[in-house]
């Protein structure tokens, strides 16, 4: 059995997939699961995949992802000139190679590595995969470190806040590192420097700090959670490495928060993640991890691959990827710049401040936080608004077109469900003065009501994963 979405039950009552008349001379039906028999015109298996793919959502009033959806043409050329570049030839195409590792430079300088040049690092499929590595490395130090000192190294584990997006339950499941999550308790929402050093001790192979946590947009405290590490320290002898998770917030930060330290200025920090494709600007998938200097990433884990007769390290997880990504990576970092894309994170600010605070203007509803860490705030309703949910909410808004996902916050304050808005590149003012619009037209109807019509059950934007903590994860 393939692994599904609910949605594709209705797809079965069918057995084959109907093909407009107007497109063939002979009716023609194509088997829905199989490979067909024969072949298809290929005007006609163009206009059927096209059209099947029409019902998807629209892109621009999907305020539920943070992935980019609209890259400029002179980009798509250059993905489409390199849609046959295999990213793993490194022998066939080393430009494609050495525009990945000037990316890796830039961002190591981005981040303020002491000396870009050293930083090690590569392009990986997105976060997912770069926070596999990243937690790999961490795994793999603790463990030397262990082996060294004549002590036990078989129960690893990791500190990490509630809030982490479903690829660290992944990675502590999948590479039998104990998963320590910190819940939410009362107003605190993600993880804080007093929590994190409660969880450690001599195992705990790192702690992870979010910049930008995918349930309310905001940045953990990575300076606070460094030093108390740092006293911990001190007081036990246990050297705990910060992995920042950046997916979002490393492409935000360092335009529009430039004094923040959370990154490699932080001596502790020893690797960072981000998105390429999320506030990265460039089409799914792409992301990047980099650590803070040679020493950080264990040359155990480093394998050799052939290239130009010499030696390349890689590091990856998958084999075979695609090099368009990268080269569009390469790409806006040469088209925007930093003053580029200072101008784009913070119009996607401006944009996510000024919509929380005309949303908290309606007077139904309370926000959770407003915008000015990740352009991304959530929200839930006030208190004396009962007759509906948030659930309501968004399918009055889906009604309209919009796509605002709804969801519970996980242990602790499964009590609190909230809407999330993801301000990205291409949703501007006006069209925030249209979702105003939106929910003005809704909320008399909805606060006629006198109880809730939808509840949890209805948070269709779940990831959908069976583990509990992942049910409550929002959409990314
Ligand atoms: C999106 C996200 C991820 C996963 O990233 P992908 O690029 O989708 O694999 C990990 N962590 C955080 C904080 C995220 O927002």
């Amino acid at each position: 059995m393939p692994l599904s979405h609910p949605s594709h039950r209705q797809d079965r009552r069918r057995a084959e997939v109907a093909v407009n008349p107007v497109f063939t001379r002979e009716p023609v039906v194509i088997p829905r699961d199989r490979i067909p028999d024969g072949e298809l015109d290929n005007d006609t298996a163009y206009q059927v995949v096209h059209d099947e793919l029409m019902l998807d959502g629209n892109a621009r009033l999907n305020l539920a992802t943070f992935v980019t959806t609209w890259m400029e043409p002179k980009a798509r050329d250059l993905m489409a000139e390199c849609a046959d570049k295999n990213m793993i030839d490194k022998d066939e195409y080393p430009r494609t190679a050495d525009l990945e590792q000037r990316c890796v430079r830039m961002l190591a300088d981005l981040w303020h590595a002491e000396d870009p040049a050293e930083a090690t690092g590569c392009s990986t499929t997105g976060s997912s995969e770069a926070c596999m590595l990243a937690g790999l490395a961490l795994k793999r130090r603790w463990q030397h470190r262990r082996r060294a000192a004549g002590q036990p190294a078989d129960r690893p584990n990791i500190v990490m806040g509630i809030n982490v997006q479903v690829c660290w339950e992944k990675f502590a499941n999948y590479w039998d590192v104990e998963a320590r999550l910190v819940p939410m308790d009362g107003d605190r929402f993600h993880l804080t420097a007093e929590e994190a050093v409660r969880y450690c001790d001599e195992n705990t192979i790192g702690v992870v700090a979010i910049m930008g946590s995918t349930f309310d947009g905001s940045y953990e405290p990575v300076a606070g959670i460094c030093a108390a590490l740092d006293r911990l320290h001190e007081e036990h002898g246990w050297d705990v490495p910060v992995h920042v998770d950046g997916a979002s917030g490393a492409m935000i930060a360092p335009f529009c928060d430039a004094d923040l330290e959370w990154d490699f200025r932080l001596p502790r920090v020893a690797s960072i993640n981000t998105s390429g494709h999320k506030y990265g600007l460039v089409y799914p998938g792409v992301g990047w991890v980099v650590w803070r200097d040679a020493a950080a990433l264990p040359d155990d884990l480093v394998f050799r691959v052939n290239y130009l007769g010499g030696e390349m390290p890689t590091f990856a997880l998958n084999f075979s990827r695609p090099g368009a990504q990268v080269v569009a990576q390469y790409y806006n970092f040469l088209r925007l710049g930093h003053d580029g894309y200072r101008r784009i994170q913070q119009y996607c600010r401006d944009v996510a401040t000024d919509l929380a605070r005309r949303i908290a203007g309606l007077g139904a509803f309370r926000l959770i936080t407003d915008g000015s860490h990740l352009p991304v705030f959530a929200f839930t309703l006030a208190d004396d608004e009962t007759g509906y949910s948030v659930f309501d909410v968004s399918a009055a808004l889906r009604e309209q077109g919009w796509l605002v996902p709804a969801y519970t916050f996980p242990r602790n304050r499964e009590d609190l469900a909230v809407l999330r808005i993801v301000v990205r590149n291409g949703f501007s003012h006006d069209l925030g003065d249209l979702l105003i619009d939106a929910l003005e037209r809704a909320l008399p109807r909805l606060r006629g009501q006198d109880k809730p019509q939808h509840g949890r059950e209805s948070a269709g934007f779940s990831h959908g994963a069976d583990s509990p903590q992942a049910q409550h994860q929002p959409t990314s």
